[in-house]
């Protein structure tokens, strides 16, 4: 079992966020930091530390979250026009918090390489 984060207590509604879908599985708010005109963070409500915990038995809670991403799309009208998704792990990924999530960008063209 990871370690409770910030996320934990924004699923607990122990902390603010806003929130734009929550499911029995999934909970999705806004970054509070935004890197794009629409940055959204997904999570799992069940935490899991970084990708490299993820379990088989995780498969369906983390396919979801693409679910998620790619519902919100449609319903906020940017799935056409696309977006991107990421999850970054450990430290040369860029991860700060230790709850995984999937950063959802949209609103502009990205760029890559991403650095
Ligand atoms: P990471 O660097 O771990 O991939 O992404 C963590 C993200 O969480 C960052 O984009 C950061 O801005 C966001 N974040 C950190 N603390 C909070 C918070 O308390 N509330 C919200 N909404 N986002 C947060």
């Amino acid at each position: 079992m990871a370690e409770a984060t910030i996320f934990s207590q924004i699923i607990e509604r122990k902390i603010p966020a806003n929130i734009v879908y929550e499911d029995d599985i999934a909970l999705a708010f806004e970054d509070i930091n935004p890197q794009a005109p629409v940055h959204l963070l997904i999570i799992p409500k069940q935490p899991i530390a970084t990708v490299n915990d993820i379990q088989a038995a995780d498969c369906e809670s983390v396919g979801h979250l693409y679910l998620v991403a790619a519902k919100i799309a449609q319903q906020q009208g940017f799935a056409e026009d696309g977006y991107r998704l990421v999850m970054n792990c450990n430290e040369h990924g860029g991860q700060t918090v230790y709850h995984i999530h999937l950063h959802l960008l949209a609103g502009k063209a990205m760029g890559w390489p991403p650095y």
